[in-house]
């Protein structure tokens, strides 16, 4: 029997190649997407193998949320990995940002990234049960631990995920789930294109010895790991991947 992966935000960037990186083990993908049905279908229809389907939902709205997951779940036939990557990366510089903004921007991230991860797997443990255990790997990001100078919120709501993610392992190990943590530095995705191709661009590469942010693929593999058999007793941890362009201890 083939595994059945839900993941998040993979019409395009890290959610892609997360997803293809599950086909290409030979698991079935749920390609989920917000608004980008064409570029979400696209991906489901070029994955390695059959079986992939693709489900719709805004995670800020947590209705469409649940029926997502037990959508995921029903077409699938199973549920076993969850990867929470769905995100967003909003600028509001605390010194230049009106109240109005800032208070938009907050509770859209907070929305995204914290609350719409947390109504996921909340959603997705009783499939994950019923399939005898899984895995729930949430995309983080650097963030977290360096700061966020003009993206605040952004920081705040990946700290947060962390937290969330350390408690759920503990929570859910009696229902034979891991839970675990990529921490990416810059990818070399959407998200981050207009930082990477403008002024700043060189710095952020100089960040890392390589000489270079992450590609896609390096995320990828590290979430495709901490969703493996071999890497059950990882649950908790917070992989790094961002070029020792950050070292915490
Ligand atoms: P991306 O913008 O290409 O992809 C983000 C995906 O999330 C998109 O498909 C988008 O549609 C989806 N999404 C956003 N808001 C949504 C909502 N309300 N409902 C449903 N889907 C929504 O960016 P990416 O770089 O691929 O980012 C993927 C994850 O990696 C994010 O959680 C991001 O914070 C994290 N990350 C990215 C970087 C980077 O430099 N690109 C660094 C560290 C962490």
């Amino acid at each position: 029997m083939t595994r059945g992966v839900l993941v998040t935000g993979a019409s395009r960037g890290i959610g892609r190649a997360v997803a293809e990186a599950f086909a290409k083990a030979g698991d079935r993908v749920a390609v989920h997407y917000n608004s980008a049905a064409r570029q979400a279908g696209e991906v489901a229809g070029a994955l390695h193998g059959d079986g992939h389907v693709v489900v719709q939902a805004d995670l800020a709205d947590a209705a469409a949320v649940r029926r997502a997951v037990d959508t995921a779940a029903e077409r699938l036939g199973r549920l076993d990995v969850l990867v929470n990557n769905a995100g967003v990366y909003l600028a509001h510089p605390p010194l230049s940002t009106s109240y109005e903004q800032w208070q938009e921007v907050w509770s859209a991230t907070l929305a995204t990234n914290l609350t719409g991860a947390a109504n996921a797997t909340f959603c997705a443990v009783p499939h994950l049960s019923a399939a005898g255990g899984g895995t729930i790997v949430n995309v983080s990001s650097r963030g977290a631990f360096r700061g966020e100078p003009d993206h605040p919120a952004y920081g705040a709501s990946k700290a947060a995920l962390n937290g969330f993610g350390q408690s759920m392992a503990l929570a859910l190990a009696p229902q034979h789930i891991s839970v675990a943590t990529v921490a990416p530095g810059f990818v070399d995705t959407d998200m981050a294109r207009e930082i990477l191709d403008g002024p700043q661009g060189e710095a952020i590469r100089q960040q890392s010895p390589f000489g270079r942010v992450a590609r896609p693929e390096e995320v990828a593999a590290a979430v495709l790991w901490l969703a493996s058999p071999e890497a059950v007793f990882a649950s908790g941890t917070i992989i790094d991947v961002n070029g020792a362009s950050y070292l915490r201890s």
